[in-house]
């Protein structure tokens, strides 16, 4: 005969599902300001991807810090120790790790062999400041209901809370039969993903995961992805002051421009728009940069050397580097062909970042169901779900690894923005709802 499973409300007889959630919300209310203020010490760490480097160091520590006092085991490893990371199909190169750690913190269950695991996956790197913000970018600021500063919404709230969910559980003396894990990777944002392959690769692998991007409080069981490419065309330089040909770069790219607005809105009007992504049809493209001009501006005049536009272009879970490569920039070089100033001239084109793939996993997943079921307990309504509209590191579970993978994570806007912010609120209803989801998830049998 099989021996009945011991779940939680065995081992702590005090505990039913109605009063852990009690307890939880008393619990995570008691303690919401502390949900807030380490999210607020996270925040004051400058923690900038800079690449191919990044200091996220003194951040990453701070977190190890957190996590050692909740009695967590840690393993803190550079990615660039880990064995086979550079041999792994999904390594992008060129970047430096020195100085950069990974934090994982584990929470060993009572009866890992026979449970489920849960995997709470963060990055703690940001992108830089941006001039001209009404608030400082790393000195947070409370304003209402919101929560001002760089990493607040992207993603330093949801780490904070998926921290303080652990604390909470830990608190309460609820003892669990599987894992929970708590990382703190670094370089994700401008592509990095590295930060995430090493610690799968290193063996930190659940069954499930939950990653708090920014979704909105929406549960999120796909992501989008996307590719970056420089295009660079080089053309004659100078002043006609000897009635010399000059060949204008400039022009060249002004017409790539007009045509990569008119790609975009042909791409949305032959694609069929994903299931997940009804809500918003349409895949975005983004003219991130225009460059050219050989001078400091007031010092000189001339036809520039070269002009360069980097474009941002998402593509739905499923599409590939080819498929986006043979569509986009075969268009480009189409487009090229046809514009005779363009032919005059040289064009470059080269990926910027590495193609981020997107991922989905299927909406009834066992552990959806289980985070739209504590969700609905903790918002008393149930989720939305549907797919974030943005490119992130949850491929790498979702693509590499075994472990399925959602994001859900709080309300806010700016992110790689002035004056970036996240709901307060959120960052402690998601407390809740992690803390709840983890209790759940980790007494259920494999
Ligand atoms: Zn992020």
């Amino acid at each position: 005969m099989l021996r009945p499973y011991p779940n939680i409300y065995d081992r702590t007889p005090f505990m039913t599902p109605t009063n852990l959630q009690a307890a939880v919300e008393q619990w995570v209310n008691e303690h919401a300001d502390e949900v807030v203020q380490l999210t607020e010490a996270l925040m004051r760490y400058e923690s900038l991807q800079h690449v191919p480097t990044g200091w996220e160091k003194d951040a990453q520590v701070f977190v190890a810090e957190t996590l050692r006092g909740l009695n967590l085991e840690l393993d803190i490893f550079e990615p660039s120790e880990v064995e086979g990371l550079t041999e792994h199909q999904a390594y992008w190169p060129g970047r430096d790790y020195s100085n950069r750690p990974n934090v994982v913190a584990i929470w060993r269950g009572e009866n890992l062999q026979s449970s489920k695991s849960l995997m709470f996956s963060s990055h703690i790197d940001v992108v830089a400041a941006v001039e001209g913000g009404r608030f400082p970018a790393f000195s947070p600021v409370r304003q209402g209901e919101k929560l001002y500063g760089r990493g607040s919404n992207d993603m330093k709230g949801g780490l904070a809370a998926s921290i303080m969910a652990v604390r909470c559980l830990q608190e309460l003396g609820i003892v669990l039969q599987g894992d929970v894990y708590v990382e703190s990777v670094v370089d994700e944002e401008m592509g990095g993903s590295n930060g995430t392959l090493a610690s799968r690769l290193r063996g930190h692998n659940a069954t499930a995961c939950i990653v708090p991007e920014p979704t909105g409080m929406v549960v999120a069981p796909a992501h989008r992805g996307g590719g970056m490419w420089d295009i660079i065309i080089t053309g004659q330089p100078g002043m006609p002051f000897g009635a010399e040909a000059l060949i204008n770069p400039v022009y060249g790219i002004g017409h790539l421009i007009v045509a990569i607005e008119k790609w975009e809105q042909a791409r949305n009007e032959r694609t069929q728009t994903h299931p997940l992504y009804a809500h918003a049809p349409g895949l975005p493209v983004l003219v991130c940069r225009v460059e050219a001009g050989d001078f400091v501006p007031g010092t000189g005049n001339s036809v520039p050397t070269s002009a360069l536009i980097e474009v941002w272009a998402e593509v739905y879970p499923g599409t590939t580097q080819d498929d986006i490569t043979n569509d986009f920039i075969g268009y480009i070089k189409q487009v090229a062909a046809d514009v005779p100033i363009i032919q005059k001239c040289e064009m470059d084109i080269f990926p910027v970042i590495r193609f981020l793939p997107g991922s989905e996993i299927p909406t009834d997943s066992p552990i959806i169901q289980t985070v739209n079921r504590h969700f609905e307990q903790v918002k008393q309504q149930a989720p939305e779900v549907r797919g974030a509209p943005f490119a992130c590191d949850v491929y790498m579970f979702n693509l590499y690894t075994d472990t399925p993978c959602v994001l859900l994570g709080p309300r806010g806007a700016n992110a790689h923005a002035i004056d970036e912010w996240v709901m307060m609120d959120d960052l402690v209803a998601l407390t809740k709802i992690f803390a709840l989801t983890a209790a759940d998830w980790c007494n259920q049998p494999k």
